[in-house]
């Protein structure tokens, strides 16, 4: 059996080392990649010698796909936790707490945001269950209509938007509430009253496990266990170009004759390919949008004093050109032993992606001067690393669970063909990592 994969970010490596997992050495399998380098947005760098992940720097802890893989791999040594220090939300010129037992910024009470949004907003969250919502039940809407209604803009701009910003590149009105919180469009379907009920009944139960986990070594010490266990022919600087059905397979352009296709490219690339051969699903794929955004990592002395805090993120409609800091050496305990105080500034949001056009001098000069803004300290990197993600994160519009559901219907009826990737069921990198696995067991299954 000859199949290739196309894509060689985390979904499209997870699906080619279950295949080969269930296929043993007959397997002939092909990883097809448009860069010189595979892992897509998952890329580690260096820094003063010691790794530096510049694209993902942690997944969700709560799900099991990662730490389930690195056992596989013989990897568990390298799973680690953050300190446990919580994040600040940097809006109207100061920082403040990050709300404590909030869905995605979303308050269930207006003491979640005391503090960060004016007396007037608190006033309607308090009086929200009074008046009426009007949901259609299996209906969906942007978060920015749904929380702008019934709590005010502020606590979308300064409490939504920064958490948004972080796991989607987006902001509200870029993203529809059932994908982004399936908990809380459940409990809106099941007939809470109000917002404020809804967000209660959501939220998960309170938890002592840690929020996040990640590598010690980065990212790329996953990448390349997947890549060896796989065992793939890579062909790195190939884009696939076509993909058309034949009497007993597929061809996929430029390699020619396969027996199955995965399809583990950026929603707009998979819409392109699958023109010719589902063009009901390509429509569907063509309508997400993407959002770039870019990493710039700062080297600063070790002694920096940085606030006590794993990042700052920042509200919407803020006079800073960063939309976050990630203070590593803060958050995770093996940055804290290291030679140099690191920390993530990221750029970019939904609509706005003018800051990849900057030099890397800009980027690096905007990312100093707006966390010497934040912190207050003199900030004198030693060194600085840059890398640009463009059109790195597809949007959950609103509707995005239908449109998503007829789309993999459509690929449903091929056989021999499967998708995986960032636009399906989650951007986080465990949800990659298991739409890899489903994609490969699709193809199993045949
Ligand atoms: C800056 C940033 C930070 C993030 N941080 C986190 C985080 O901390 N935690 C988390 O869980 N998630 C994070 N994410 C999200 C997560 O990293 C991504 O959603 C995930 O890595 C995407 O994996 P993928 O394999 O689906 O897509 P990609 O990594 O985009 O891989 C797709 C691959 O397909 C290749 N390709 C495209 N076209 C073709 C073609 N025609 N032929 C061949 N190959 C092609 C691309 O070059 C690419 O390598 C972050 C995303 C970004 C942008």
């Amino acid at each position: 059996m000859r199949v290739v994969v196309v894509g060689g970010g985390i979904s499209g490596l997870v699906a080619a080392y279950r295949l080969r997992t269930a296929l043993g050495p007959e397997l002939e399998l092909v990883l097809l990649e448009r860069r010189d380098r595979v892992g897509g947005i998952l890329h580690t760098g260096e820094m003063a010698g010691e790794p530096v992940d510049l694209g993902a720097e942690a997944f969700v802890g709560r799900r099991p796909e990662i730490p389930a893989l690195l056992a596989e791999l013989d990897l568990s040594e390298q799973l680690v936790h953050p300190a446990g220090r919580r994040p600040l939300i940097w809006s109207g010129g100061t920082a403040h707490p990050l709300p404590e037992r909030t869905l995605m910024g979303i308050p269930a009470g207006p003491e979640a945001v005391a503090g960060l949004v004016d007396a007037d907003t608190l006033e309607r969250i308090t009086t929200e269950p009074t008046r009426p919502l009007r949901w259609e039940r299996g209906g969906d809407v942007t978060v920015a209509e749904l929380v702008g209604d019934r709590f005010g803009a502020q606590v979308v701009r300064r409490s939504v938007d920064p958490l948004l910003g972080g796991v989607y590149a987006g902001r509200a009105e870029s993203i529809g509430v059932r994908a982004a919180l399936p908990t809380l469009a459940a409990a809106l379907d099941a007939g809470a009253p109000n917002l404020t009920r809804a967000v209660a009944d959501a939220l998960p139960p309170p938890s002592t496990a840690p929020v996040f986990g990640g590598l010690r070594d980065g990212y790329r010490v996953l990448l390349d266990a997947l890549r060896e266990a796989a065992a793939p022919k890579v062909e790195t600087d190939t884009a696939a170009t076509g993909l058309t059905r034949t009497a007993t397979g597929w061809r996929v352009d430029p390699i020619g004759a396969v027996d199955a296709v995965i399809l583990a490219t950026p929603a707009p690339v998979t819409a392109t390919l699958l023109g010719a051969v589902a063009p009901a699903a390509a429509a569907v794929a063509a309508t997400i949008e993407l959002s770039s955004s870019a990493v710039v990592a700062l080297g600063l002395p070790a002694d920096t004093p940085l606030p006590d805090n794993s990042g700052i993120l920042v509200a919407t409609g803020e006079s800073l050109r960063a939309k976050a800091f990630t203070l590593s050496s803060r958050k995770w305990p093996h940055f804290a032993e290291r030679d140099v105080a690191l920390v993530r500034a990221s750029f970019g949001r939904f609509g706005d992606d003018t800051p990849l056009s900057w030099s890397d001098e800009d980027l690096v000069a905007a990312a100093v001067a707006d966390l010497s803004t934040v912190t207050g300290l003199p900030i004198r990197p030693q060194t600085a690393l840059v890398q640009r993600w463009r059109g790195g994160l597809p949007q959950y519009a609103a509707g995005h669970t239908t449109r998503i559901a007829e789309l993999e219907s459509a690929v449903a009826a091929l056989p021999g063909l499967a998708i995986a990737g960032a636009y399906l069921h989650g951007v986080g990198v465990p949800a990659c990592a298991a739409s890899g696995t489903a994609a490969a067991q699709r193809i199993l299954s045949r």
